[in-house]
């Protein structure tokens, strides 16, 4: 099954990807951990984007579509696979459709949570982790830049009628239960 998983940050998205893709026996894909590998590796793509990664910024999509598309045509691929993390703008939905051409993505996950748990929740997780600089208006702030980031790629995926909406409240395994739930539906 070739999917890929959407929703805020605090959403638990990076745990129910890595889930759901031992589920179903297929890899995570995610644009965030290659980059953060490369890095502590120290490898020349580590370097060339170690600093963008720390100021918070995107990696420029030409680079982020270069290794998305050559991960993508490794061998355990060939069966499917859960990206999660990418794609991040229009242009990069546009380079995914190019890349996956007639065969195209089943479906797009998208995990919908309240947004005032959420932020409680990475508040409590800032002050335990010790990082002050996550405090409410930045959390907001995330949160803000996120929907306005993703609605144009929602729309997209909604118009393509891949969109699989996801209750995301409740406990990790109550989500990941709904996932496979709602995935049973989806036809490949
Ligand atoms: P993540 O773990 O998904 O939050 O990604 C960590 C960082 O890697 C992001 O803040 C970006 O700097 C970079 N990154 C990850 N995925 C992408 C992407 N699809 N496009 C551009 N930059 C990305």
């Amino acid at each position: 099954m070739r999917l890929l998983i959407m929703g805020p940050p605090g959403a638990g998205k990076g745990t129910q990807a890595v889930r759901i893709a031992a589920r179903l026996g297929i890899p995570t894909i995610s644009t965030g951990e290659i980059f953060r590998s490369n890095i502590t590796r120290g490898t020349a793509l580590g370097l060339e984007v170690k600093r963008i990664i720390d100021a918070g910024d995107y990696v420029p999509d030409d680079v982020t579509e270069a290794i998305v598309a050559d991960r993508l045509a490794e061998p355990d691929c060939a069966n499917g696979f859960l990206l999660d993390g990418f794609p991040r703008t229009m242009h990069q939905v546009e380079a995914l459709d190019r890349i996956l051409g007639a065969s195209g993505l089943n479906a797009v996950l998208s995990l919908e949570a309240d947004m005032e748990p959420l932020v409680a929740r990475m508040l409590k997780r800032a002050e335990i982790e010790n990082r002050p600089d996550d405090n409410e208006t930045t959390i907001r702030h995330r949160m803000e830049v996120y929907t306005k980031a993703t609605e144009p790629l929602l729309a997209h995926y909604r118009a393509a009628g891949l969109i699989v909406a996801v209750d995301g409240n409740g406990t990790v395994d109550e989500v990941t239960d709904r996932i496979a739930a709602s995935l049973d539906a989806v036809k490949v």
